[in-house]
Parts: structure tokens; C-alpha cells; sequence
């Protein structure tokens, strides 16, 4: 009988049934970005004791509560040097770090170019929600604009070419709407030896489409697609968001 079917969501398999319903908002990209994250594990018969998941603070540091993984989830900022304790601790699991803005540039920057010099094995999957604020006065350098733009003076960091000048093997580029190449690149960076990025463009549904920038979460997807243009093997110095009339997605760096 049709009405006594149980649903349950495509990637249970590996959620915290204790810990759902999330917090994430309808609709944003941290959750495609896990499921399509869970999916790739699945598909890949990946050995689920040899993963580790790192997350910080925020929306996206709650990526590491909501996933039946090994997890180390520490104080704001520190989301990759636990990630790399973990896995010189444990040189044959693959660490999976999820940051945001607030994790990343503002505070883990540091760390993030250290563990790209050192190579270390990683995959920093980096959702720019592009919404950060540390106070009413200090916006995160990866946010270009919002309420608080007439105060910011810092210009939004080119993610793919600060990881590769820090030498990531792997750097790829993608958004929420681009599911099936997030999954081939998710694929691609597990199986790198050393320090890879990928950067999801997903911008805050409460900040961007409430207030209108893009429109409801139907709209963000229709303007993921109008607006992107992949180009693979793009050079990375030419990726700055700011400077493009599409957002350039692809796979940039591959060794
Ligand atoms: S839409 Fe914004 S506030 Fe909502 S979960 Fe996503 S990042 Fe957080």
C-alpha cells in the first residue's frame, strides 16, 4: 500500500537520524554539497572507517554533527589543524575538511597555506556562503558585499589561486547546481595523494535571496546556470569572481 511506504532521505545511510532535522534552511547548498558528499562515498564503496570529517563553526561546521563518521570538530578557526593532528595521527584515513568563510580566510588562512606547502593529504571542500561577519564592523575577506559593505574594505580572496600558490594537487570549482562534476571531483580528490580544494559557490539563502540579490531557491539554481561558464585548466590567476561576467567552474588543477 502506497500510504504505508516509509520514506526515508537518500543519504541516511550515513546521517545521524538523532541529530535530523538539520539546521540548514531549505534549499541551501551545505546540504546538496553533503548528500551529493555521501552519494560519492557510497558510489566509490569507500571504506567508512578510513574517513574523517572535519568541520568548524557556523552553518557549515555543523557538517561534522550530522554524518555517522569519524569526526574532529574544534574551536572556530581550527578546523584544519585538527584535520591534520588527525591524520599524521592516522597517515591511511582520508580527512574531508568542510569550511565557511568565518573558518577559512578570516581565521584558518594560515593553516590552510601551511598544509599546502607541507602536501599535506587533504580535500578542504570550501562552501563560500560569501555571508561571514565577524562583528557589525568586520567582515570575513571572502565576503565582497552585504549590509555592511560601506564598511568593508577587504576585497574577496581568489580561492583556486591561493590553493594552488599553496600548492594543492587538485583545485576544482562548482555549485550546488553542478551536483554530477562536484561528485567526479570529490572522486578525483580522494584518490590524490596530497593537498586538493574544492570551492562550492553557494551563496547564504537568508542574505542573498531573502533580501531579493538572487531570488527564491528556484531562481538561485537558474542563476547558477546562467551565470557559470565551465572552463577547465582555466589559470587560476584568472578566477576572481569579481572580475568575471560568468563565474568560471571547472577543474583547474590536476597533477
Ligand atoms: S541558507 Fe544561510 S543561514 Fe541557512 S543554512 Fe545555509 S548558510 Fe546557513
Amino acid at each position: 500500500m502506497a500510504g504505508n511506504i516509509e520514506k526515508s532521505h537518500p543519504a541516511n545511510s550515513l546521517l545521524r537520524e538523532d541529530a535530523i532535522p538539520s539546521i540548514w534552511c531549505p534549499g541551501c547548498g551545505i546540504g546538496t554539497v553533503i548528500s551529493t558528499f555521501v552519494e560519492t562515498l557510497e558510489k566509490m564503496n569507500a571504506d567508512l572507517n578510513k574517513i574523517c570529517v572535519s568541520s568548524g563553526i557556523g552553518c557549515t561546521g555543523k557538517v561534522a554533527d550530522y554524518l555517522k563518521l569519524n569526526c574532529c570538530n574544534e574551536t572556530p578557526g581550527n578546523a584544519i589543524k585538527c584535520a591534520v593532528k588527525f591524520k599524521l595521527k592516522n597517515p591511511k584515513t582520508k580527512v574531508v575538511v568542510f569550511l565557511n568563510d568565518a573558518d577559512f580566510i578570516a581565521s584558518g588562512a594560515d593553516d590552510f597555506i601551511e598544509a599546502g606547502r607541507k602536501g599535506v593529504e587533504l580535500l578542504v571542500i570550501y562552501i563560500n556562503n560569501f555571508i561571514y561577519i565577524i562583528s557589525e564592523y568586520k567582515v570575513t575577506p571572502t565576503t565582497p558585499f552585504i549590509r555592511t559593505i560601506d564598511k568593508n574594505l577587504e576585497l574577496p580572496f581568489n580561492i583556486p589561486h591561493l590553493a594552488k600558490l599553496s600548492g594543492a594537487q587538485f583545485v576544482a570549482r562548482w555549485t550546488p547546481l553542478h551536483v554530477r562534476r562536484l561528485m567526479y571531483s570529490i572522486t578525483d580528490a580522494l584518490k590524490k595523494p596530497g593537498f586538493s580544494v574544492i570551492e562550492v559557490v553557494s551563496p547564504c539563502l537568508m542574505y542573498y535571496a531573502t533580501e531579493g540579490k538572487i531570488g527564491e531557491t528556484i531562481d538561485r539554481m537558474r542563476f547558477f546556470h546562467d551565470n557559470t561558464v565551465i572552463k577547465h585548466s582555466e589559470p587560476t590567476e584568472n578566477l576572481d569572481i569579481r572580475t568575471q561576467d560568468k563565474i568560471i567552474m571547472g577543474k583547474f588543477v590536476d597533477k
